[in-house]
């Protein structure tokens, strides 16, 4: 008899380290008063959840945690909205793989 074994995405990234470049954020948001609709889609498609609302209702990002999947990249970089380049070489995500 099979069974079946359920597991949360947030349990897998868990897994994963992540090597912080200080100071060298490989994601920038670019400034603004009010978020724009592809910042504020960022807020609930990001799978790591780098995404945030501050206090003053604008969305920054934390990248400690980005897995790399690019799919803010798709959303916001040809809005402008934000900046995306991969990690130097040996920082950011580390695959956890099984
Ligand atoms: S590349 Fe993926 S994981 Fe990284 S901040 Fe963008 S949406 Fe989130």
């Amino acid at each position: 008899m099979a069974t079946e074994t359920a597991f949360r995405v947030e349990d897998k990234l868990f897994q994963n380290r992540y090597l912080v470049d200080a100071g060298r954020a490989h994601i920038k948001v670019r400034p603004h008063t009010t978020p724009s609709a592809a910042l504020r889609t960022l807020l609930t498609t990001c799978p790591a959840r780098c995404y945030e609302l501050n206090d003053k209702g604008q969305v920054e990002i934390t990248a400690d945690g980005c897995v790399e999947c690019g799919t803010c990249r798709i959303i916001g970089e040809p809005t402008g909205d934000i900046e995306w380049n991969y990690p130097r070489g040996g920082y950011g995500v580390l695959f956890k793989f099984g």
